[in-house]
């Protein structure tokens, strides 16, 4: 690193935009240097969206798709189960594409994350914690079947999830690198993102792996046969208890899935902001291990992989979290 280069932008003039949708994507794809140096790890840094996470992506291009296609009217609403990130990711996009937004979120996601969907104009329902996701979901159709005009987009099932990332975070990734890309490695939600993302190397000829990640606790597993054992989980937007209800996610599009510990997550999260200067959330901090034992097993030539590099995203900023104590001790975030 040479100091006085690392500001190059700064005598980047970019022009002037319309708007704030304009700025969803081509986030900066960055070095992870607790890494092997001969196989390095990048991770795309997607707080650099306008709602701060990666699921603007989807906010923005599920929603224009969805107008596009007439499946939605401008006055519509658009009515989500979500964690959070979803809602803030269309909320954003909704308020700017004349559609109103209401978002179903189990009590126990952050509160940040609600504010932030009530400061865009959004309406916020909460289900019991103990009911998950399943019942987030029902309420959302519930109160559709409610009003005129308006549509669950439902992105634990709606293939425009996946779309989003093959037509933008795919090819963002794979042209940074030139196509050099060794794996793909991302933490399941919807798994949205790492389908996306599998399918676009696919089309172009990549042979990368392709891994998911999930938390210690999520039954992924169940996919593969294994009798996953359930448990619970602090690192947020990531895994599942319930196969059913992630439709995207195709395990044959998997060669890998790791699991992380909470614990390892925690220390990876402060480490991130110690060392890296990232001040990432629980996911990325999952991803980021994940990614660091892929290209381990890639240097140590354990696993096939057409190049030596591993890329990974984080998906949203520790700021968000704050209030949970993510940088508090183990027992403080997980108590
Ligand atoms: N990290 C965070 C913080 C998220 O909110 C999400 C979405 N739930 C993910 C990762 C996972 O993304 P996907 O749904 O595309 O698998």
């Amino acid at each position: 690193m040479t100091v006085g280069k690392n500001c190059a932008d700064m005598t980047t003039h970019r022009e002037p935009l319309d708007s704030v949708l304009e700025t969803v994507g081509e986030t900066p794809l960055v070095r992870v240097h607790a890494a092997p140096d001969e196989v390095p790890v990048y991770a795309k840094l997607e707080s650099f969206n306008p709602g701060a996470s990666i699921k603007d992506r989807i906010g923005t291009y599920m929603l224009e798709r969805m107008l596009e296609a007439g499946t939605i009217s401008p006055g519509g609403t658009v009515i989500e189960p979500t964690a959070g990130n979803t809602g803030i990711g269309f909320a954003v996009a909704a308020g700017q594409l004349d559609v109103n937004a209401v978002f179903v979120v189990p009590e126990r996601f952050s509160v940040e994350k609600q504010q932030l969907m009530r400061a865009l104009g959004a309406e916020v329902v909460n289900t019991p914690s103990e009911d998950g996701m399943g019942r987030a979901i029902e309420r959302a159709h519930e109160l559709a079947a409610e009003l005129d005009d308006a549509v669950v987009p439902q992105q634990f099932s709606n293939p425009l999830n996946a779309e989003a990332h093959y037509a933008t975070t795919g090819p963002e990734v794979f042209d940074a690198l030139d196509g050099e890309v060794g794996a793909v490695v991302a933490g399941m939600g919807t798994g949205g993102t790492l389908m996306g993302m599998a399918d676009y190397a696919r089309d172009r000829g990549s042979a990368a792996r392709i891994v998911g990640v999930q938390p210690e606790g999520s039954t992924y597993g169940d996919l593969f046969g294994e009798d996953a054992e359930e448990g619970e989980y602090k690192t947020e937007g990531i895994g599942t208890h319930d196969v059913s209800t992630n439709e995207l996610v195709d395990p044959a599009k998997l060669d890998d899935l790791k699991t992380i510990p909470d614990r390892a997550v925690h220390e990876e999260m402060a480490r991130l902001a110690r060392e890296e200067g990232q001040l990432v959330a629980s996911s990325a901090a999952a991803n980021s291990l994940a990614a660091i034992e892929v290209a381990e097993e890639i240097r140590q030539g354990a696993v096939d992989a057409p190049y030596d590099s591993v890329v990974t995203v984080f998906a949203d900023s520790s700021e968000r979290y704050l209030s949970k104590g993510v940088y508090r001790s183990f027992e403080e975030w997980t108590g």
